[in-house]
């Protein structure tokens, strides 16, 4: 049992989180189609389901947490033909690119990243079993297709009108003939110079709903708690899973499913200085820190929409020179007193608002406010010097603890320091002890050339980031 409430898609209700099994929060997110570099609206659903596992275990639940990789599609299968590659050397070229992006926002590697090529195995047997079950058919070029008309609940999770179904976009891309327009593919017959299997159900290769069905069940079972996505994956991707493995298992596919909203890019500005904004190897090539874009890409409620834009990063930077600010002050302190009474209850009053908000459907605008709060709390407690050592050491672990979930505070004091900006940060110190104010200067004018701004204090020499939105 736990705090957490969640909202769930399919029946609208807010609903405290339970692992179905007593232990284990299973969790499943639609992960990246490698073929091409990710975009950052992908990466926002993305690190809305890395918060949501930090959270879980921050919150002492144990979590499972599998990601999918799409790597046998449409457009994988047209990637690797024009640049005379097999699919499986175009996927693992913008798998490991996914993979390093995602290093460098911070995301928690997934405990599984199962690749849909290989699960051929489970795929067949669960289509086996829709095609004896009644709900699927072959048609004659051997593809086979799932039959809506079996599955009387279809389209409950993206609240359709049963008359008005539309066709989804991928399944309006199949050349293949079926019964019912808004039947979609299980199973695609081979096609010539496409990849394809030999398997027990005949000749071709995997649709893409099914993978996800497929995946998620063979990794965390036929029922797990939480399905992710973003909300342009509700109809017809998870109406899909749900309709294909519940027909399959005759057991609830998913307990509660959570959706990203769109994430807008409300800045024309951007676009036009640096042409396509969207990819976030572009943006970190053109100077952008990764702790900024993860930043603006988490501080909004996941189902609200998120503008992303030169003035969110802007704020994003400012709300972490902040944060930056206060760790170097707090790592710098030193007073030798007794330790400040109220410390502690302000520290664990901190906590428990972040975690209150968090609670409360992931509520992370409410969350960061209680970081700030706390934030405000001990530079008034720095500036007062009310606290000890002692003190000030303890607010930094609660600070680092909040981050376990943030995952944005720079990581330890030599943080992206190279060893040029260490020497002259030391030759600075050494200047300043033998007086060489001259010296003293033009090595702080230095420093500011390589991005880093260094300020005097009565606990000796601090240094921090400039915050740039753009380098160069
Ligand atoms: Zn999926």
């Amino acid at each position: 049992m736990s705090d957490v409430r969640l909202q769930d898609t399919l029946s609208g209700e807010t609903r405290p989180l339970v692992p179905l099994d007593g232990r284990t929060v299973r969790i499943y997110s639609c992960g990246p189609t490698v073929y091409g570099p990710a975009h950052i609206g992908n990466f926002r659903s993305f690190l809305f389901a890395d918060l949501l596992v930090r959270y879980l275990r921050w919150r002492g639940l144990e979590v499972r947490w599998v990601m999918n990789v799409t790597d046998v599609d449409d457009k994988i299968i047209k990637g690797a033909a024009a640049a005379g590659e097999t699919i499986g050397e175009l996927s693992d070229r913008y798998l490991a690119r996914f993979l390093a992006d995602a290093d460098t926002l911070r995301m928690t590697r997934p405990d599984v990243l199962p690749r849909a090529t290989d699960h051929i195995e489970e795929i067949v047997t669960l289509i086996q079993t829709l095609l004896e079950g009644e709900h699927a058919y072959r048609t004659d070029d051997g593809s086979i297709f799932f039959r809506i008309a079996s599955w009387p609940s279809y389209g409950r999770l993206a609240r359709l009108d049963p008359d008005q179904l539309r066709i989804g976009e991928r399944v309006e891309a199949d050349e293949y003939a079926k019964d019912d327009v808004r039947d979609f593919a299980l199973w695609k017959a081979p096609k010539p110079d496409e990849p394809s299997w030999t398997t027990r159900i005949g000749e071709g290769r995997p649709g893409w709903h099914i993978e996800c069905s497929a995946m998620s069940m063979a990794h965390l079972g036929q029922s797990f708690d939480i399905h992710t996505g973003g909300v342009d994956l509700i109809f017809p991707h998870h109406e899909d899973e749900i309709a294909q493995s519940e027909a399959a298992t005759g057991q609830p596919f998913v307990r509660t499913w959570l959706h990203c909203a769109h994430l807008r890019s409300s800045g024309s500005k951007m676009a036009k200085s640096t042409g396509n904004i969207a990819r976030v190897g572009d943006l970190l090539e053109a100077g952008v820190s990764p702790r900024a874009l993860r930043y603006a890409l988490l501080a909004v409620h996941y189902r609200a929409g998120l503008d992303y834009s030169d003035e969110s990063l802007a704020a994003a930077g400012a709300a972490l020179t902040r944060l930056d600010t206060l760790v170097l002050a707090l790592e710098a302190y030193r007073e030798d007193r007794p330790d400040d009474p109220e410390l502690q209850a302000a520290l664990e009053g901190g906590r428990q608002a972040f975690g209150a908000a968090l609670d409360d459907d992931l509520n992370i605008s409410a969350a960061l406010g209680a970081v700030f709060d706390l934030v405000r709390d001990l530079n008034r407690r720095i500036e007062a010097r009310s606290m000890s050592t002692d003190d000030a050491a303890r607010a930094l672990d609660a600070l680092r603890d909040l981050d376990r979930v943030l995952g944005v505070l720079p990581e330890g004091t030599a943080d992206g320091l190279d060893d040029e900006v260490q020497q002259l940060l030391d030759e600075r110190a050494a200047a300043r002890t033998a007086r060489d104010w001259a010296a003293s200067d033009r090595l702080r004018d230095t420093l500011a050339d390589r991005g880093v701004a260094v300020e005097d204090t009565r606990d000796g020499q601090r240094w921090r980031r400039i915050p740039q939105v753009t380098r160069g």
